[in-house]
């Protein structure tokens, strides 16, 4: 069904001339009543797009492990805010409480707290975490968590969040060399990308990324905004009760330039304005970026390492093993589940973990 988000989207530009790529992709996802997430469930086989939760129980499971021992670092506190950012249908939440359930004390202390944009999906969490036995509660900002110790998770939720893109246009003229591509229309009233031949704003250029200074001319930096907003909220949370914030997500480890805003549909990539609102929209996390952000804000940040080598160090490999010891007929799918996971050519390399720390904790397992 044609979504009548396109024509809005044409008629915000009509009125007030092309809109940030970070606009666009706001509205594309979060459109509250056409939008992308709040109108459907788009996850797994059915949908458009599958992550690591949902190709294997074996994902969430290690990392319950992981949560375990992190609330063991922070000094077993009696309570502690287990907060998820982006949880998608819930799946990598009962998971990791399933599996971290082997330490009663942890779950006993446990509150969860889902970070959800979308109505559709709060509903579906809400389902799947029914007889999980601990608190379940949802918050519209991650600001809005009770205070406390806290331990904070997304995968996969950095990618969706909406980025800007800058070119290159003079490599010599530091933060006046850079202009901003918006989206506007064509001279066949299509959506489009149009380059803003003007230096952009410095609020754009103010605190771009070490490796920009490497561009070449014409070279396009993706920056996303809404990373040093959770770095100020992180902060913030940690200057009174230690934390641990770790993300999951694809992107390389060092700054990349080059155009990365994707669309999915049923699992396959489209064109970025093919179908507004009704494609998955997102962009490749610049780890370096948001490790050099964390860093000067004063958090303890480790690299961004492989998801094959964090999910090793975690144990996946044996607990693969132990799976199929008690599945034995599903020899061949945990298999193929270890091996999407893992696999240079799947999601081992491509993904990274990183952690985002309070000071003086223990470096995070499977991070050392
Ligand atoms: N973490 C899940 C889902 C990833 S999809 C998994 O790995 O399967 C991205 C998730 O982030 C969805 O649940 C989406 O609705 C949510 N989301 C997107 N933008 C958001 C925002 N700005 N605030 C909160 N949740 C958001």
């Amino acid at each position: 069904m044609p979504n009548p988000l396109e024509e809005k989207l044409k008629n915000r530009i009509r009125e007030a001339g092309p809109m940030s790529v970070v606009e666009y992709m706001s509205v594309c996802l979060l459109d509250p009543v056409y939008g992308y997430y709040p109108t459907r469930d788009p996850l797994g086989a059915d949908g458009d797009f599958i992550t690591a939760p949902e190709i294997s129980q074996m994902f969430g499971e290690v990392l319950g492990l992981w949560c375990v021992q992190s609330w063991i670092d922070l000094g077993r506190p009696e309570t502690l805010h287990l907060v998820e950012l982006g949880p998608g249908r819930g799946i990598m939440m009962s998971d990791m409480l399933r599996a971290a359930a082997l330490d009663p004390a942890f779950k006993s202390a446990v509150q969860v707290w889902l970070i959800e944009a979308s109505a559709a999906l709060e509903a579906v969490q809400g389902r799947t975490l029914a007889n999980t036995n601990v608190p379940v509660n949802w918050a519209a900002r991650l600001e809005d968590v009770p205070a406390g110790p806290a331990l904070i998770i997304g995968n996969e939720f950095l990618d969706c969040l909406p980025i800007q893109q800058l070119i290159c246009s003079d490599p010599f003229a530091g933060k006046d060399g850079w202009v901003e591509r918006r989206v506007g229309l064509d001279d066949e009233d299509r959506l489009c990308f149009i380059r803003i031949d003007v230096p952009a704003p410095t609020i754009l250029t103010d605190r771009l990324p070490e490796g920009a200074s490497d561009a070449r001319k014409d070279d396009l930096l993706e920056i996303c905004p809404a990373v040093a907003q959770i770095v100020d909220t992180l902060v913030q949370r940690f200057a009174d009760h230690p934390g641990r914030a770790l993300f999951i997500d694809y992107g390389p480890e060092t700054t990349e330039f080059g155009d990365t805003l994707q669309a999915l549909k049923r699992h396959e990539k489209v064109g970025v304005f093919s179908d507004p609102g009704n494609t998955d929209l997102t962009a490749r996390v610049d780890f370096a970026a948001l490790g050099e952000v964390a860093k000067a804000a004063g958090l303890d940040t480790t690299r961004a390492i492989p998801q094959r080598e964090f999910l090793s160090k975690l144990g996946i490999e044996m607990r693969a093993v132990s799976l199929t010891k008690s599945k034995p007929d599903a020899k061949a799918v945990i298999a193929r589940q270890l091996h999407r996971l893992m696999a240079d050519d799947e999601m081992g390399e491509l993904f990274k973990a990183i952690c985002l720390s309070s000071p003086d904790l223990p470096t995070p397992l499977g991070l050392r």
